[in-house]
């Protein structure tokens, strides 16, 4: 080889290894920065563990928390509240019944038509109507004057085509914190949901809308004031008499169940027909150090209107799980380019919703369509590769397993409570162990769930299933029964004032 030959040859190996070394430096940051991604859903799924034995800390957990808050008022973050709802429905009621469900953009009006015995439906009619923006802020003489001005012409519609019932009773659901003080008496604690009419707050709710009735001369008689997850108690147990507690997991989550009287400490003496009372448990608020928190969870907390409040309803209800899973991905889209520039939508808190989380989570399509759209659409990233759509259902599924799997402890801590999981229960606050009753090894026991997350996220319910039967346990799993309830916050209400007024009507 000539002198020339040898330079031009030095030249061409010269610049195939700076072309290899780039291509290989280029591989080495991207294989790097994937790695950052991949770290971050090791880390998510590390942080959001839920094995048995701490889903078991999170249920004794639970019930530990539930004494306490029936052992004394302030005892525990959750509440206990008193319902004075002593009796659910059984079947036996009779008649025509109304229920107004106010709580949150939208009020219901419902008429609800009973014939005596448990039938699979119960005949009803609901008018769904949006508050108007300026009564959300108004005075509570002009947002009761109008709900009053809609339940008059629904009345007279219905009256028109069918007979007018002998006396008007109406369930009152109102899904906003109030301490009740009789079944039909509550004071208003504070407004929530954009709500904010300052002249009610500490008012008894229930005057408020009786006095409107009075002074619009429509003849009908609030027998009743219910919170949402008493309704749906009252509707499941009007439908199967096992159901002993009620569940909504949908924008926010709660729960409530029947309680028996000596083991209300806080409200000794409390005169109960039944030896009992629904004690609405406002779940959202409890909290536990068993819980599995990540720091997406803390930062979520710490900037959210209500820090430090509602714990447990921000790692579970539909109004957080897709602000979650966003937190997740804009993490990983700071950590590396693999999903381009950071986009400015990616930023914007609560943009993902739950039900689109949902939707990607169950995309099917071999190349994620769906999850490319989603992606493309609203979090404003386009042509993320198919490695990288797969890491965001990962994510999705992470987040709604962990949500499930702890609403499922929720569930059998209420079952531990009253005796109802299997074990020895709880005695005196303190847990039981082993030994199982044979009334709780026994019974059919029914929990009766709603709300949109629970029902339209077949995921998540399949999840919570799961979990519910793994912490049971295969032999005592068969005698707990999960069943959807529709409606329970509407219909449920005029059969709690159906089972008050109906003189038909048989104590549980
Ligand atoms: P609310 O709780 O407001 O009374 P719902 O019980 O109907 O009303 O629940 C609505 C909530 O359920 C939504 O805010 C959303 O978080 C969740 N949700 C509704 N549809 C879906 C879905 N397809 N997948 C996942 N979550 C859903
Ligand atoms: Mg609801």
């Amino acid at each position: 080889m000539g002198k020339v030959g040898f330079v031009v040859a030095v030249g061409i190996a010269t610049v195939t290894c700076v072309v290899a070394a780039a291509v290989v430096g280029r591989r080495v940051r991207s294989r790097r920065k994937w790695m950052r991604v991949v770290g971050v859903l090791k880390e998510l799924e590390q942080a959001c563990q839920t094995p048995l034995s701490r889903l078991r800390q999170v249920v004794d957990a639970m019930a530990v928390e539930m004494h306490a808050g029936l052992a004394s008022e302030g005892g525990s973050k959750l509440k206990m509240l008193l319902t004075y709802v002593d009796k659910l429905p059984n079947g036996s009621e009779k008649g025509i019944y109304y229920a107004l469900d106010l709580g949150g953009t939208n009020f219901r009006i419902l008429r609800v038509q009973l014939e005596g015995r448990r039938s699979s439906t119960i005949r009803h009619d609901v008018e769904r109507m949006p508050v108007p923006q300026h009564l959300m802020t108004g005075t509570s003489k002009d947002l009761f004057d109008f709900i009053v001005a809609s339940l008059r012409q629904f009345v007279e519609k219905e009256e028109a085509k069918d007979s007018p019932a002998s006396t008007r009773e109406l369930g009152f659901t109102f899904s906003f914190p109030v301490k009740q003080t009789s079944l039909n008496s509550g004071l208003l604690m504070k407004w929530t949901k954009g709500f904010s009419i300052n002249d009610m707050v500490g008012k008894d709710v229930c005057e408020c809308l009786q006095q409107a009735l009075s002074r619009n001369g429509l003849d009908m008689h609030v027998a009743a004031l219910v919170n949402d997850t008493v309704g749906t108690l009252a509707l499941g147990h009007y439908n199967d008499e096992d159901t002993v507690a009620a569940v909504i997991i949908g924008t926010g989550t709660n729960a409530c169940y029947f309680e028996r009287a000596d083991a209300i400490i806080k409200a000794q003496g409390l005169p109960t027909t039944s030896g009992g009372m629904v004690v609405n448990m406002e779940w959202g608020n409890f909290w536990s150090s068993h819980l599995p928190r990540t720091s997406y969870d803390i930062e979520l907390d710490a900037q959210s209107p209500n820090p430090n409040d509602q714990g447990f309803e921000k790692m579970i209800s539909g109004m957080y799980l897709g602000e979650i899973v966003r937190r997740v991905i804009l993490r990983m889209s700071l950590e590396s380019d693999i999903f381009g520039p950071v986009s400015p939508s990616l930023c914007e808190a609560f943009i993902l919703r739950t039900p689109l989380m949902a939707a990607m989570h169950e995309d099917d399509s071999p190349d994620l369509n769906v999850v490319a759209r989603a992606l493309n659409d609203v979090l404003g990233i386009r042509d993320v590769p198919l490695k990288a759509r797969k890491i965001v259902v990962n994510v999705c599924d992470v987040v709604s397993r962990r949500a499930a799997r702890l609403a499922a402890a929720g569930i059998v801590g209420i079952l531990k409570k009253i005796g109802r999981d299997g074990t020895g229960g709880i005695a005196g606050g303190r847990l039981k162990g082993g030994g199982s009753s044979s009334s709780s090894r026994s019974r059919r026991t029914v929990v009766t769930i709603e709300g949109g997350l629970y029902v339209e996220y077949r995921m998540f319910r399949e999840y919570l299933h799961e979990a519910v039967a793994e912490i049971l346990g295969e032999e005592f799993s068969p005698h707990v029964v999960l069943k959807v309830t529709e409606d329970g916050s509407g219909i449920g209400a005029a059969l709690i004032a159906a089972s008050y007024s109906s003189s038909e009507s048989v104590d549980t």
